[in-house]
């Protein structure tokens, strides 16, 4: 992984979800509070800041200052989530350069602090597929739209959404949307 795609990737992202902001707080309106979009630019645009203020030196110091900012800046369920993949994340690179490997350790770490599996609606049902498709080399910008949109019929049974029971169904999940700008974002970069 070289460094400096990845911040680039970071700066796509920060972009990506202040653009999608209302649309992401929209989604969460239909089946939760309706802040992911703010709580998401918040902490992202908290990252750029970061970044640019402590000028992390290795892959692993922008990870763990990613991880930290995120927990500390995001709130809510996502917060301590994305804080989570980037802590697996951070984990990984200090033991391998394969990004497939290194996302599979985010995933670990999300499900062990939500955990959530595949099917309950949130922004598992957007890691899953892609890892696996990463590992298989059939991951495209089109199957990780998708793979965020095929939330929609799904029931959810973790996070506040699961408080509608079936009324979640109909729905895309926002969580889902926000795990797929990050990955769009990252193929965009030439991260992956
Ligand atoms: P909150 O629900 O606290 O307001 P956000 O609105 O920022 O937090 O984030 C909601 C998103 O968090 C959901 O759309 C879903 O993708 C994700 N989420 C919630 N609970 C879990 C969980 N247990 N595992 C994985 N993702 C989850
Ligand atoms: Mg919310
Ligand atoms: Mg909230």
């Amino acid at each position: 992984m070289e460094k400096e795609k990845i911040l680039t990737w970071l700066h796509l992202f920060a972009d990506k979800v202040s653009e999608n902001n209302q649309y992401l707080s929209d989604l969460d309106s239909a089946i939760g509070d309706g802040d992911h979009g703010t709580n998401m630019a918040r902490g992202t645009t908290a990252v750029i800041d970061a970044l640019e203020e402590k000028q992390p030196e290795t892959v692993t110091d922008i990870f763990k200052l990613t991880a930290m900012t995120l927990i500390s800046k995001v709130g809510g369920a996502s917060g301590p989530l994305y804080g989570s993949a980037f802590m697996g994340m951070t984990k990984a690179s200090m033991q391998t350069d394969d990004v497939q490997q290194i996302l599979a350790s985010g995933l670990a770490e999300i499900q062990k602090r939500g955990k959530a599996v595949a099917g309950e609606k949130t922004m598992v049902d957007v890691w899953v597929p892609v890892v696996s498709a990463l590992k298989e080399n059939t991951l495209t910008a089109d199957s990780i739209t998708q793979f965020a949109e095929a939330t929609k019929e799904l029931q959810a049974t973790k996070g506040r959404a699961s408080y509608l029971g079936e009324r979640s169904v109909g729905h895309i999940d926002p969580g889902a949307v926000s795990s797929s700008y990050l990955f769009s974002t990252m193929l965009e970069a030439g991260v992956i």
